[in-house]
């Protein structure tokens, strides 16, 4: 039987009402020195050091750029102590111990209108740059690099799709920050001398459009718009956002920018409201912890540096500690770790607890269905029979650097292959 899948359930409506909780902050915060796009980094800092609250305490070194580390409490650094990383490997984070005074560092203090008036593109390109803002739809692409451009940008689209499966952070963020995201939007568009902002979110939150909408009024010199898109999956994947929102099609392995688009998340937004009118980087984020593997699901609003393990056990603990599956991210893109050993980074936005099911691949039955759900008509089927030979000409020749790890291959499978794991594989032998 040949199917092409866009719809998968996506669990939200139920998380939709969910309180945030409060949490108390825990004693220790951890910060990673490296990270998905930075393997390097250092630290300025020693044991002993007292620190403030956005404090620079450290860089990570990228390929092609640096990016700032900041405390996100005031208290004593402890040490260097290992944690686990959302792809699954260990990194070394500065150990802080939390002295719940919050003081700031002298460097952050807010901006005054007047001086937000005067900031220039450079000024807002630079601001992005030293709050190490990324992108937190899951990339981590650092945001000034989009920004830094001499390019003619018509269009700067606020991404608030969040496809994935459980996750609801976004959703809460545009439903308590609508303001202070299209505040950070209006400075975006300054930095590129965008003609229109666009908020993009999912047809089924017409609550959101409401409050953007209250939220446009006080931006009037500026042209803002809500555009509410039709929930399939992968809505929230970039080039597919800005086709169902504005209707343009940017061939796969195209720069947005190239056709006058530049696009963010709403989180990365909110952020960027944050580092121009308080010089703040990011501190919080919302987190959910959800899947039939939790004792309660709940959402919080949480530190950055907060292991997980503490929210684990805020949610009463796991179902069943023997067959649990552990999922950051979502569970089509998401990465399984082997322990809940880490903790809440900026990009970092759920931990999914499934009750294991235990599947037995069975032999392809050639129905296409991989093929024909595949959003960017790639064949999945045909590059894991390449990747079993080893021919990397074949696996090159079907294009699977176009891959964009969506997971809908392997969920529409009816023989429960995991292709996309095929996939990754294919991709790092022809690397
Ligand atoms: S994981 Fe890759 S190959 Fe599979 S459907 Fe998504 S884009 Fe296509
Ligand atoms: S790999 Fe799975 S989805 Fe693809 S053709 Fe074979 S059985 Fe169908």
């Amino acid at each position: 039987m040949t199917e092409k899948t866009r719809c998968i359930p996506d669990f939200k409506e139920m998380r939709r009402d969910m309180l945030v909780e409060e949490v108390k902050d825990p004693k220790y915060i951890y910060i990673p020195i490296t990270d998905l796009r930075c393997p390097k980094g250092d630290t300025c800092v020693a044991p002993g050091d007292e620190i403030k609250m956005g404090q620079l305490i450290g860089t990570r070194h990228g390929g092609f750029f640096d990016q700032p580390i900041y405390s996100t409490v005031s208290g004593k650094v402890v040490g260097i102590e290992q944690k686990l990383h959302g792809l699954g490997s260990k990194v070394e984070c500065i150990k802080i111990e939390n002295d719940f005074k919050y003081e700031l560092h002298e460097n952050v203090k807010p901006r005054t209108e007047k001086e937000i008036k005067k900031l220039t593109k450079k000024d807002l390109v630079e601001i992005m740059e030293k709050a190490g803002l990324v992108g937190l739809g899951g990339g981590a692409f650092p945001m000034f690099i989009k920004y830094k451009t001499d390019k003619p940008v018509e269009y700067v689209l606020a991404n608030g799709v969040e496809c994935e499966p459980y996750i609801i952070s976004d959703y809460q963020l545009m439903k308590s920050h609508a303001r202070e995201i299209t505040e950070g939007l209006v400075y975006a568009m300054r930095s590129v001398d965008a003609k229109k902002g666009v908020v993009v979110f999912k047809e089924k939150y017409p609550e959101l459009a409401v409050k953007f909408n209250e939220a446009f009024k006080d931006f009037p010199d500026y042209d803002l718009e809500v555009k509410m898109i039709k929930c399939f999956y992968p809505q929230g994947w970039e080039l597919q956002t800005i086709k169902s929102a504005l209707g343009i099609k940017v061939p796969v392995g195209d720069l947005t920018v190239d056709h006058g688009i530049i696009v963010s998340n709403t989180s990365t937004l909110y952020g960027l409201y944050n580092a121009v009118t308080q010089r703040l980087p990011m501190m919080l984020r919302y987190f959910s912890v959800a899947g039939n593997g939790i004792k309660e699901e709940k959402n919080f609003y949480v530190r950055i540096g907060t292991p997980v393990k503490d929210l684990v056990e805020m949610c009463g603990g796991y179902r069943d500690e023997e067959n649990k599956v552990l999922i950051i991210g979502g569970p089509m893109m998401g990465t399984n770790l082997t322990s809940d050993d880490f903790i809440v980074s900026q990009t970092t936005t759920s931990l999914v607890v499934l009750n294991e099911e235990k599947f037995v691949e069975e032999p392809c039955v050639n129905c296409a269905s991989c093929v024909y759900s595949c959003p960017v008509n790639i064949q999945p089927v045909q590059i894991m029979r390449a990747y079993k030979q080893k021919d990397k000409d074949v696996i090159n020749s079907l294009e699977v650097n176009k891959c964009i790890e969506c997971g809908l291959c392997s969920y529409v499978c009816p023989s429960k292959i995991h292709l996309t794991e095929y996939m990754r594989l294919a991709k790092a032998l022809v690397k």
